[in-house]
């Protein structure tokens, strides 16, 4: 039996853009339902950072000091290890926001502490564990989705569907949605390793010779991420335990005595790293955002803010419509508009960061210090720019979506 809801908005995906996307409408009087198709927010793979611009938009939604009583870490100047010398890459202590750091804090507490502002509103309803399958359309118009839930299928009608299903978007590929595919020479090998009290405190990533190790610091554990060629991970695995293990030590020598702690391959996982953008983020009755419209690298650390700031402008931009009856396309149009030249920029960024210094052709086999780092060493004031760049991104937005 299929069941069947109706409401005005419908989202698809539960990660950063989706929840906040949510919240904001629904804080503006507009009956949301966000359908996630797992359990809860415990994964791996989503990153941690959460931007001065993110914690600016907390500020502006009086969130902040509750926000800040979640435990995190802040970190003022991201600072890397580059062929041995250590280099600090970005200063965020003179940005124009409340929060002059970035905070990591696991992506799903950050997910679980928004979600529970979104859930005390009367029109915000978060449905786990309902994947969506298919789009549902009356002509050319999208009029709603198709879920499969732990109770069968159910059928959700809505003005809006909002495609935030990350970057193996259903979404866009049932709308037939065309993508813009940009080459990515690097994929990430994803582990956990023990963390002691006496290890340095948490560094940006250790670049070697054109290759990438970083570190998040979860507490009890080091979340690694290695970045390797894209396809190499068997070439990897045929080499075998011991070489990678050496690897991540000649990187990181204070984890010697526990990189054993990897003597399974069970134990690393491989993230496929894509960057790629829709030419049209929308349809008649659907807009994608975030991941699902431009599919992020980790380089730069900046696409968790970026799918923020999507969902921000979606809420600036629909919120009054959508109150009042559906948005037309030309309504939709206007966040590809708004969104469109930052995803560009950051994602040619994120272009140049593989082609020059991870796995670059310009990086590989020189111990000596690429010329982008050694003019942030030698200048302070250039490691404002990067910090602008990743704590607040290019046309910041605020929260214009009233509340009621
Ligand atoms: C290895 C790696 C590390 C990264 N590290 C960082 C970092 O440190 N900082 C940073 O800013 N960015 C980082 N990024 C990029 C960042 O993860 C994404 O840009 C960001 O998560 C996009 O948010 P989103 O909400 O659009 O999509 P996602 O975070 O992918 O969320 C999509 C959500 O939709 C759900 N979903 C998917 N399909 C369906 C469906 N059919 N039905 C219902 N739900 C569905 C998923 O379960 C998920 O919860 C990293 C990316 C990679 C690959």
């Amino acid at each position: 039996m299929t069941g069947k809801l109706q409401t005005r908005c419908v989202i698809a995906g539960g990660g950063p853009a989706g929840i906040m996307a949510g919240y904001l409408l629904a804080r503006a009087g507009v009956p949301v339902i966000v359908l996630e198709k797992h359990a809860d927010f415990f994964r791996d793979f989503r990153g941690d950072t959460i931007h001065p611009s993110t914690l600016e938009l907390m500020y502006e939604l009086g969130l902040l000091d509750e926000f800040l009583k979640e435990p995190h870490q802040e970190v003022r100047e991201l600072r890397a290890v580059v062929n041995g010398q250590a280099v600090p890459i970005a200063d965020f202590t003179k940005l124009p926001t409340h929060c002059k750091f970035l905070a990591f804090m696991p992506q799903w507490d950050f997910l679980n502490f928004l979600s529970t502002h979104a859930k005390a509103l009367p029109s915000f309803q978060l449905l786990m564990q309902h994947e969506v399958v298919d789009l549902i359309f009356d002509q050319q118009r999208v009029t709603g989705v198709r879920a499969k839930t732990p109770r069968g299928e159910l059928e959700i009608r809505a003005d809006l569907v909002i495609g935030a299903d990350g970057r193996h978007s259903i979404v866009q590929t049932r709308a037939g949605l065309d993508r813009e595919e940009f080459g990515v020479p690097i994929d990430v090998l994803w582990m956990r390793i023990s963390k002691k009290q006496d290890d340095p405190q948490q560094s940006f990533g250790f670049f070697q010779r054109g290759k990438l190790l970083v570190l998040l610091d979860r507490g009890d554990y080091w979340q690694c991420g290695f970045v390797i060629p894209k396809g190499g991970f068997d070439e990897i695995k045929a080499r075998g335990l011991q070489e990678l293990q050496n690897n991540i030590v000649s990187f990181a020598g204070f984890l010697r005595d526990r990189v054993g702690e990897l003597d399974d391959w069970s134990k690393i996982k491989l993230l496929t790293v894509q960057i790629n953008r829709l030419r049209d983020w929308c349809r008649d009755g659907l807009l994608c955002i975030g991941d699902s419209a431009h599919a992020m690298s980790p380089a730069g650390g900046v696409g968790i803010n970026l799918a923020i700031q999507d969902a921000v402008a979606t809420a600036n931009l629909l919120a009054e419509k959508l109150r009042n009856g559906p948005a037309s396309l030309d309504d939709l149009r206007k966040v590809q508009a708004r969104r469109e030249w930052p995803t560009r920029l950051i994602q040619a960024m994120q272009v140049f960061i593989h082609r020059n210094l991870v796995t670059g052709q310009t990086s590989q086999g020189k111990d000596s210090l690429p010329i982008v780092f050694r003019m942030l060493k030698c200048f302070p004031v250039l490691r404002q720019l990067p910090a602008r760049f990743i704590g607040i991104g290019p046309r910041p937005e605020h929260i214009c979506s009233g509340k009621r």
